[in-house]
């Protein structure tokens, strides 16, 4: 008999997570020579989901938990999950039902008996997306894909179920900055895709404002590519040889013609590009290097409040960090 976990990543999710736990549980109790629970990833809620969590727990003895100290973040609250999970078939689902979970079965299949390593989903719409997130997102796409090593399909989700090894494969990466939809793509394997629309969610409100998005896109492309520095390079060289250019026009004028001293707009024109561009290229180095400084520092992703996961397991999953 082989194992399932899923694991769900809770930030807030009071109001909803008690018809999640209705909806997904007799699906995953109908899979077929599998025996599936759940993984509750409590991020630092500041409402009532941890109770709850605790609630199921009591009625369901194959849920685990973890709650941490504070909001990590999604992206550790899906790492915290991938340590703690041990079953041959893992899988990460949102709290809101937003994941259509009559995919799961499907996905299930193409990795249990189909001999795929990965059953992601996708959205194929984004109805009920403000019109600039979604062209701000499809622009995103367009771009990483064009400067990065990593081929993230557009519209690719967290929703997923994957085998042990590319669980091992996704913990192995050790770094400290997680973009996921890159790792997950990164890492490669065999996968197939599943299209669902995109659906309101069943109660309670997005965790993801238009900033938190556009900081996640950063991330993504500064963790995946390093195509801003190259083009902070390329800006440098070609206004240092408009520069040059212009200096051999001045110093031929002068010598035929002899000095003017008109001038004064061009010169605050350079000097405030010039200025600009030095202090852009500054400011792409500036986050490259504080990304190396996070990396460096070490820290773990996140910090365990509470678990019903055995106490061994804890100590040398959270507090060793990442590395
Ligand atoms: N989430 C989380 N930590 C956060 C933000 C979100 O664990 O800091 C969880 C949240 O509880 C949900 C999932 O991540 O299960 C997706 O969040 P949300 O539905 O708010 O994002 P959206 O679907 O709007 O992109
Ligand atoms: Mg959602």
């Amino acid at each position: 008999m082989k194992t399932l976990e899923f694991i769900v990543p809770c930030y807030n999710e009071e109001a909803v997570l008690n018809i999640f736990y209705d909806t997904v549980s007799p699906i995953l109790n109908s899979l077929d020579g599998i025996k599936a629970s759940f993984i509750f990833v409590d991020d630092g809620s500041r409402d009532n989901t941890v109770n709850i969590i605790r609630q199921l727990a009591e009625r369901d003895k194959t849920v685990k938990y973890i709650s941490f100290s504070r909001n990590f973040g999604k992206e550790s609250a899906m790492l915290a999950g991938l340590k703690m999970s041990t079953a041959d078939y893992v899988g990460i689902i949102d709290a809101d039902l937003q994941h259509s979970p009559e995919l799961i079965p499907e996905m299930v299949k193409s990795v249990n008996e189909e001999g795929y390593d990965i059953a992601a989903a996708r959205r194929t719409d984004r109805k009920g997306e403000a019109k600039l997130k979604s062209a701000f997102a499809r622009g995103f796409y367009k771009l990483i894909n064009r400067i990065s090593d990593a081929n993230i399909e557009e519209g690719a989700q967290d929703y997923r179920v994957m085998t042990r090894k590319v669980v091992n494969a996704i913990i192995s990466m050790p770094e400290y900055n997680r973009f996921s939809k890159g790792i997950f793509s990164w890492v490669g394997f065999k996968t197939k895709w599943f299209e669902h629309e995109n659906r309101e969610r069943a109660a309670g409100k997005t965790k993801w404002s238009f900033w938190k998005l556009f900081a996640y896109a950063v991330d993504g492309i500064i963790g995946f590519s390093t195509a801003p520095l190259k083009i902070s390079l390329f800006c440098g060289i070609v206004t240092s040889l408009v520069g040059f250019i212009y200096a051999l026009y001045t110093i031929v004028k002068t010598l035929c013609f002899g000095p003017d001293v008109d001038g004064y707009p061009s010169l605050v024109c350079s000097v405030l590009i010039i200025g600009g561009l030095i202090l852009i290229s500054m400011g792409v180095v500036g986050e490259y290097v504080s990304r190396v400084y996070l990396e460096v520092k070490n820290r773990p992703n996140y910090i365990i409040d509470e678990t019903n996961i055995l106490p061994e397991n804890i100590d040398n999953q959270s507090n060793s960090g990442n590395k």
